[in-house]
């Protein structure tokens, strides 16, 4: 039994993350303290990954501009990696003032080695001899989230907004934890956002697959890289409230099973998991393009070059008189200029008339691996859209998945009649903590 562990009791390694609103003042600093110390008087070792108090990292950034309109990379690397500095330097200092031994580290003295770009670095390898060290000698890890290095450049990187996830995740599985908590100011994950549908229910368990469609059509409680991380390396991730101690939601991957004692609320396969809705995007439709092979290309390379990130695409059919089509497609509100001004430089190659930009889209996507065996999926969905009378101007669909683009005001309703018509509705409303899910 390591460092004076109840005997008999289940020891285990856990890896617990807290997000930026859970320690965004002194107070919940010492909150969570409190909540780490019962960890490791339960017996368990504990190593904690943190993410900078509140909005420090908008703050920083914030400055960054204003003293230069492009910030050198290697220096706001530098500038972002100091919030988790003080959040994780504060968290140690707290548990010390509880009576027990705890010790904090940088990302690089944590041997979170990346590769090397700034802003956006991957974790390439995790050495953790420090962390290993500093457990053995019986004391609570602290590590500072969402920063690397990189043995090259001999750089610090960070990893892009929301990382402290991926640092848990990754720590998680290099130190064969067994379990990832990652803590915010939500009870978990749920079947749709609560300040969006009130009859959202939170679920017991959800697999890594949907997991990563929710997330990356919308759902913000945890970080796509993190869950594909934790799919990739076997980490087990329970997403859970710093605010409460209820059980939050289990994430789980291929062949992994819940820790002992604990159900699940609901092992039944429901065919949708969730509903999941974003306005972060924006449609353009490249007006009279010329029906010819190869035009398609020529438009979607010039978008690639730009950067941007293309979501949807449609094209619809030419009309006969003037063998021209439109393309319409979806890409980030914040990609759309940029793909614009592209677009706009290349007109008279390609051929195309004119160009509209809409950033007044919702998109509503409905997530569930009981899409896979079952009919009847999307039909519910545009019945129960059209009951609501909302028109839908896009559909795609994966094997998992099925969105439509509205219109932007009506996202809301069309996700709680959605909602409703896949039996997703709880009982009474959601209790919402007016959380960000960070
Ligand atoms: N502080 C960083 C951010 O706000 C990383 C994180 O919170 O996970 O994006
Ligand atoms: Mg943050």
């Amino acid at each position: 039994m390591p460092h004076g562990g109840i005997p008999g009791a289940n020891v285990a390694l856990i890896v617990q993350k807290y997000g930026g609103s859970s320690v965004a003042d002194a107070e919940s600093i010492k909150r969570v303290a409190k909540r780490i110390v019962d960890a490791r008087r339960a017996g368990h070792d504990v190593v904690v990954a943190v993410s900078a108090m509140g909005d420090t990292t908008d703050e920083l950034l914030d400055l960054a501009a204003q003293v230069a309109p492009i910030p050198a990379p290697r220096e706001l690397d530098m500038l972002l990696s100091s919030g988790e500095r003080i959040s994780m330097a504060l968290l140690a200092m707290a548990i010390h003032s509880m009576g027990f031994e705890a010790r904090s580290f940088t990302g690089s003295q944590a041997g979170m080695i990346t590769d090397a770009t700034h802003g956006a670095a991957r974790i390439v390898d995790v050495t953790p001899v420090r962390l290993r060290e500093a457990l053995d000698e019986g004391a609570i890890v602290i590590v500072a989230g969402f920063q690397g290095f990189n043995r090259d450049t001999r750089d610090i990187t960070t990893l892009g907004r929301g990382g402290s996830d991926t640092t848990a995740v990754a720590l998680a599985a290099a130190l064969e934890a067994d379990v990832c908590e990652i803590y915010s100011d939500v009870d978990g994950i749920f079947t749709a956002d609560p300040r969006v549908v009130p009859k959202a229910r939170k679920l017991g368990v959800v697999s890594a697959e949907e997991m990563l469609e929710l997330a990356a059509n919308g759902a913000k409680v945890l970080y796509i890289r993190a869950v594909e991380y934790a799919r990739r390396h076997g980490v087990l991730i329970h997403s859970r409230s710093t605010f409460s101690s209820s059980v939050g939601t289990y994430v789980l991957g291929p062949g992994m099973t819940l820790p002992d004692g604990e159900s699940g609320e609901e092992m039944e396969e429901p065919i949708v998991a969730g509903v999941a809705t974003d306005l972060s995007q924006a449609k353009i439709t490249v007006i009279g393009v010329p029906d010819v092979p190869g035009k398609a290309a020529e438009i979607f390379k010039v978008i690639a070059k730009s950067g941007a990130n293309v979501d949807m695409i449609v094209q619809n059919v030419s009309a006969a008189t003037t063998g021209r089509t439109d393309i319409s497609f979806t890409l980030p509100k914040t990609d759309a200029a940029t793909a614009l001004k592209a677009l706009a430089g290349d007109q008279a190659e390609i051929g195309f008339l004119s160009l509209v930009h809409d950033d007044q889209i919702g998109k509503l996507s409905v997530v569930g691996a009981g899409m896979r065996t079952h009919s009847g999926v999307s039909a519910t969905l545009f019945e129960a859209l059209s009951i609501a009378g909302i028109n839908i101007e896009m559909i795609s669909t994966s094997e998992i998945r099925i969105s439509v683009v509205v219109r932007g005001d009506d996202l809301a309703e069309a996700a709680r009649v959605v909602h409703t018509a896949y039996g997703l509705d709880g009982d009474s409303d959601a209790v919402v903590h007016a959380g960000t899910g960070r």
